[in-house]
């Protein structure tokens, strides 16, 4: 079998090299052919440990090729992932557009028996407009499926997630796809669910914002926490270690960011407005994530009267630790916030970058965290890279105008960072 791996991101690069290790030939395809280049000469296009080394493996084995050629790269293989981006509309529903011109594709170049499995996260009911889309551009009617098989690897364990899953969910109504499918990830030691393509494009929503609703649900009771002097942290590890509950995604913070939780439930909550049943939790979720940052940059304007005319140095800009990926990130809203204020702000991140609207007279972006918070009136903790635990906070003191912590991800020992001589405001742990 020959595999195609369409769209070359996060999520289809894993894949690609999850599949090559699992012994496939896989054919990695994208329209950007700046990502090609470099795939090909053994880098990663984007920041995730472990995927460089498994590359240049398998670019040295044979078990692995990328091209831009869309057409040939359809024709030569029996298997094609869609991991194309999903992103929101204005609307909050999901922008199917890469999805569909790739499915067109698809149906122009088909000249044998293909099977399309997608792995993007779609609303339901995707997987008949994709049949339809594809029908609709078959110069020929070769026959053909399309499942749905939703993917779950985190950004910064994507490694580990995609080659040891949880669970693999595969949606499909042809017993032909599902057993395709079955062959492919026969070496995966994990529960299988084989369900409907309906059922499958739910079941990666219905994950996604149940974990957002934890987090949110946290976020929120770590502010009461605050109120009434009771550290949020021993409240997650006291309700967390009730396996009903569990202890992950009970980390109070600023919010939740990154390209998929807030796209994700958002979406869901279009489908479930578009059918008349609201989600009325999701809908909470959403509004206490969207607010979650100002808790913090409240407690900062009130230590410090105002912004204006503050140095402020925000260490973390990636969403979360392990990727350097800023989509949604919360450190991009605090940073809006504070410009909006006149703040100057000076920002590092190990491996992120500053995004074009940050590219601004009042934001310097600095190559280490020491450098960052020179001269500052405050340093606000946006994502808890573990480099920022290991810090000399002793010596810093020395360098900043005003020792003020604002610890957006509870990364700090509060106690400790009083007893050094800061001002320290966490989420729910002051
Ligand atoms: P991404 O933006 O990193 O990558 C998408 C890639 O698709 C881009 O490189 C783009 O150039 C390419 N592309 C667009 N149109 C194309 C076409 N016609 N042919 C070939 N390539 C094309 O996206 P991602 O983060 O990898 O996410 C992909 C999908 O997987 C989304 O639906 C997302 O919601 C879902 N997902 C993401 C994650 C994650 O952690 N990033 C986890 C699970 C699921």
């Amino acid at each position: 079998m020959n595999i195609l791996v369409a769209g070359t991101g996060y999520v289809g690069t894993t894949t690609a090299l999850v599949l090559a290790e699992m012994g496939w030939n896989v054919t990695g395809l994208d329209v950007d052919q700046n990502k090609i280049r470099l795939l090909q000469q053994g880098s990663i296009p984007f920041y995730e440990e472990g995927l460089e080394v498994l590359l240049k493996k398998h670019l040295q084995s044979g078990r692995i090729h990328f091209t831009s050629n869309t057409d040939e790269a359809i024709k030569d293989n029996d298997v094609i992932f869609l991991c194309v981006g999903t992103p929101s509309r204005s609307d909050g529903s999901a922008d199917l557009q890469y999805v569909k011109q790739l499915a067109e594709e698809i149906g122009h170049n088909m000249d044998s028996y293909k099977l399309i499995v997608n792995k993007s996260t779609v609303p339901v009911g995707t997987q008949i407009k994709v049949t339809d889309w594809i029908r609709t551009a078959q110069l020929y009617p070769h026959p053909f499926d399309v499942a749905s098989n939703p993917e779950f690897l985190r950004e910064g364990k994507a490694l580990t997630d995609a080659l040891y899953p949880d669970r693999v969910i595969i949606g499909a109504d042809s017993p032909q796809a599902a057993s395709i499918l079955k062959e492919l990830y026969q070496t995966m030691n994990c529960p299988f669910v084989i369900t409907t393509p309906n059922t499958a494009e739910l079941i990666k929503y219905a994950a996604n914002a149940f974990l957002a609703t934890k987090i949110s649900y946290i976020n929120e009771l770590a502010i009461l926490c605050d109120e009434l002097g009771v550290n949020v942290g021993e409240v997650a590890h006291g309700i967390g270690l009730d396996p009903r509950i569990g202890l992950s995604f009970l980390q109070a913070g600023i919010g939740y960011g990154g390209s998929c939780f807030p796209k994700d439930v958002s979406a869901l909550l279009r489908i479930s407005n578009v059918h008349g049943i609201p989600l009325s939790i999701l809908e909470q979720t959403e509004s206490v994530n969207q607010t979650q940052y100002l808790y913090l940059i409240t407690k900062a304007r009130e230590r410090l009267r105002e912004f204006d005319g503050k140095k402020i140095a925000l260490l973390g800009l990636s969403f979360k630790p392990g990727t350097d990926d800023i989509r949604e990130a919360a450190s991009i809203r605090i940073a809006r916030r504070l410009l909006a204020e006149l703040a100057h702000i000076r920002v590092h991140d190990p491996v992120a970058k500053l995004p074009p609207e940050l590219l601004h007279d009042s934001v310097t972006f600095c190559s280490t965290p020491e450098e960052a918070v020179e001269d500052v009136d405050a340093v606000f903790i946006c994502t808890e890279w573990a480099m920022y635990q290991s810090i000399d906070w002793e010596r810093m003191k020395e360098s900043m105008n005003q020792a003020n912590l604002f610890d957006g991800r509870n990364l700090l020992d509060a106690k400790r960072m009083k007893a050094l001589g800061y001002y320290y405001q966490g989420i729910g742990n002051s």
